[in-house]
């Protein structure tokens, strides 16, 4: 008997450890400053995608790259469903963020890639082994080995989304062509189109539909909603209107949440609206991966 294979979604991202001081200013040159407070939370992109793609009901398996020492993270994340018999433990750094935050709010980062930019061709090969044709592949810009494993993802027939976060000049070397659905807020729009910052939404996703005319593209525009575009087809969802206290991660919830509706099979507009309320209840919260609300929150805010 054939099993019937229902499609998951490979998510191969950043797993970073947020290591969070408070501090009375941020620290000058030469200067020994103790802080005030310490906090450490789950973070990178990767994570906080997969997270919310699990705590929206979604069947997601994480790829990832994590220190031996930090093995909490990937409990973390197992907890939420995330599968994570992919996200291997290994000898050398996490990926961490040193984040220190004045009282004014303002704030400093040093970002460490560590083990998430460890990943192997073999690791590609064996993603590209496991997944079945037809499963989603999804990927952000925090990890290694892109090009290659869009092209590994092409090759096996799998539909690939790309959230090219944080944008860098490698992303236009890479064979945007392979993806089926790519993520983008204002800027990386822009970045990717050739475009001012400044230009409309409409602007930016005829540029976007002109450089990539077989992609689809969901624009994030933050309070001013988003936009799912593909060839002449083009869907608005407003924002809603919350106070904002931190939209951390207002990206990845909205991701997570849009993948695990289209895994749904839903309508392009429910994945739209379902996204945005899940990100609207994040952005009233502190912090990223610890912001994000869970399917039941997010549909009592729907109803
Ligand atoms: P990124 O975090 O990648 O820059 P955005 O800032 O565009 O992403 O936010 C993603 C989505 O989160 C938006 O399309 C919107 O639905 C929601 N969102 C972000 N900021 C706010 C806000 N201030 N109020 C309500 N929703 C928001």
């Amino acid at each position: 008997m054939t099993m019937l294979h229902s499609p998951t979604l490979h998510n191969l991202g950043s797993i970073n450890l947020d290591h969070f001081y408070r501090v009375p200013h941020l620290v000058h040159p030469g200067e020994t400053l103790a802080s005030r407070s310490y906090h450490v939370g789950l973070g990178g992109k990767g994570a906080n995608q997969s997270l919310a793609m699990a705590l929206a009901g979604g069947q997601v398996c994480h790829w990832g790259r994590l220190g031996r020492q930090d093995a909490w993270a990937r409990d973390r994340l197992a907890r939420a469903g995330v599968d994570v018999s992919h996200v291997e433990l290994v000898d050398e750094a996490s990926g961490h963020a040193i984040i220190q935050v004045d009282d004014q709010g303002e704030n400093a980062i040093i970002l460490h890639p560590g083990a998430n930019h460890g990943f192997s061709r073999r690791d590609r090969d064996d993603l590209c082994e496991a997944a079945q044709p037809g499963d989603w592949l999804l990927v952000q810009n925090e990890c290694n080995g892109l090009a290659e494993l869009l092209e590994c993802a092409r090759h096996k027939g799998l539909a690939v989304a790309f959230n090219p976060a944080p944008m860098s000049e490698t992303v236009l070397e890479m064979p945007l062509q392979a993806c089926r659905l790519l993520f983008v807020n204002r800027g990386e729009a822009a970045w990717l189109a050739g475009l001012p910052e400044t230009s409309d939404a409409e602007i930016l996703l005829e540029g976007l539909n002109k450089k990539l005319p077989q992609t689809a593209t969901v624009l994030t525009l933050g309070s001013e909603g988003a936009w799912y575009q593909r060839d002449s087809d083009r869907q608005f969802q407003r924002a809603l209107p919350v106070k904002a206290v931190d939209t951390t991660g207002a990206g990845d919830t909205f991701i997570g949440y849009f993948m695990a509706a289209l895994q749904e099979k839903r309508e392009i507009g429910d994945c739209l609206a379902l996204a945005a309320h899940a990100a609207a209840l994040g952005v009233q919260r502190p912090g990223a991966a610890d912001s994000i609300p869970s399917r039941d929150e997010v549909t009592r805010q729907m109803d």
